[in-house]
């Protein structure tokens, strides 16, 4: 036993794209509306409800009562909709713990539409192709997904590792399945690779101080504002992107207040909402492969406590106080907001701590600023967004911006600057009115 690593419970996610034929997305569309719906009467129920009369036991009921009088809500599965309840009631549960708002009534247009089937035994899924894989949904059948991760089915799942249940989400290129798996895995031997420091950058979307800088070779800005659209997208992408929004405009001319929104501008919206999303999946494509990279590699990672809500809000200031040059900053947030900082510090976070490797968060104000050879703050030292040139006559350093905020990252935690350890589970504090993934 003492030789023996100690194993850990994981939970993972795994997201796959499903192959439908047309008849089995309009059964699923009809799942998801039910299910939203379901929410919706069950908000209102509640509501209505004396205070001393809410209880689950009573939603229970209700939803079961439900079911069997209103013919259009049985076409959602008796699982999912005891998931939709549970749902509802963990969304109330971060009201009272003061992580979101009150829940509320869910928009046919805004509301991600998505299904829950809570128990992976009803997945019954099987590899049939080096490609394809098939599962169980209820109510709709046997479907095929794309097969790029072997998850643990069949033989190879037992009772530490499996698939413990699904939910069926659909975005703007369709339906997909993410799968709930649950490891059990050996505990990593610490990672024992060099130290680093990163900075998110606007030049380099992630400058290390090694000078390993991780660039996806994507224009950071470009001077023509019209084309700074979406640097994920080829150039042919964005001129129809831009063709896109401009017929959606004139189309949105010719429509009245009030007026149902017709087809044609709906189909409009539907191919922005497509290549957005085409230009979301490379985005975090690249920050999966980049970060995955970098945890591998270094055994202690630095990088930068920012606050990007608070840096995009910033520039927009406040109706006392309106924000200088909000067109200049609104473009850099664009680009800090592109790179999503937050989604790469999540994935370093856990991806890290999965190799055995540290974490650490320093306090940011001044590392753009600073020299990283000499340490003086001198003005006119950022010469560009690109380039640095240290004003203090002795030393007289010069380098790329990103590059030199990185060396002052990791000094700042050589020096032993660093802030409350960040490895392990990431704690995601919330702000108020923000709602959480459950409630939405
Ligand atoms: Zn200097």
């Amino acid at each position: 036993m003492s030789t023996e690593r100690v194993q850990e419970k994981r939970q993972l996610g795994h997201r796959a794209r499903l192959a439908l034929t047309p008849a089995q997305i309009r059964l699923l569309d009809g799942q998801a509306h039910a299910a939203r719906t379901l929410w919706n009467c069950l908000h209102d129920w509640w509501m209505m409800l004396p205070r001393d009369k809410r209880c689950l036991a009573a939603a229970d009921a209700a939803i079961r009562r439900a079911r069997k009088e209103i013919d259009w809500l049985g076409v959602l599965p008796a699982q999912a909709a005891q998931a939709v309840l549970k749902s509802y009631f963990q969304a109330w549960r971060n009201c009272w713990e003061h992580r979101a708002d009150a829940p509320n009534f869910k928009a046919r247009l805004r509301t991600v539409m998505s299904v829950d089937i809570p128990q992976g035994r009803d997945l019954n899924i099987t590899r049939v192709h080096r490609r394809w894989g098939m599962a169980n949904i209820p109510k709709v059948g046997r479907v095929r997904f794309r097969w790029t991760k072997n998850l643990p089915v069949g033989k190879h799942a037992n009772a530490d590792d499996r698939v413990t249940g699904a939910r069926l989400v659909k975005d703007a290129l369709g339906w997909h399945i993410a799968f709930r798996v649950q490891t059990l895995e050996a505990e990593p031997q610490p990672h024992t690779g060099p130290e680093v420091g990163i900075d998110a950058g606007v030049n380099l979307p992630l400058a290390l101080s090694d000078g390993n800088h991780q660039d996806h070779g994507r224009p950071p800005r470009l001077p023509d504002r019209t084309a700074d659209r979406d640097k994920w997208l080829n150039p042919a992408e964005k001129t129809r992107l831009l063709g896109l929004e401009r017929r959606a405009t004139r189309r949105k001319q010719h429509h009245k207040r009030g007026e149902k929104t017709s087809r044609r501008l709906q189909r409009t919206y539907d191919q922005i909402k497509q290549l957005r999303a085409k230009a979301t999946r490379r985005a975090v494509d690249w920050q999966h492969k980049t970060t995955t990279a970098i945890a591998r590699q270094y055994g202690t990672v630095v990088i930068e406590a920012l606050t990007i809500t608070n840096m995009v809000k910033s520039a927009r200031g406040t109706i006392e106080q309106p924000g200088k040059n909000v067109t200049q900053k609104s473009g850099l947030n664009r680009s800090i907001s592109q790179e999503a900082w937050g989604r790469t510090v999540t994935m370093l976070t856990y991806k890290i701590a999965r190799q055995g490797g540290t974490l650490h968060k320093v306090p940011a104000p001044g590392t753009s600023q600073r020299c990283s050879a000499c340490g003086c703050t001198t003005p006119g030292s950022r010469e560009d967004q690109a380039t640095f040139v240290c004003k203090n006559p002795d030393c007289g350093w010069s380098g790329n911006a990103d590059h030199n905020a990185a060396r002052n990252v990791l000094h700042l935690y050589r020096t032993g600057r660093a802030l409350v350890p960040a490895a392990g589970r990431a704690v995601v504090r919330r702000p108020r009115g923000v709602k959480p993934a459950t409630a939405r």
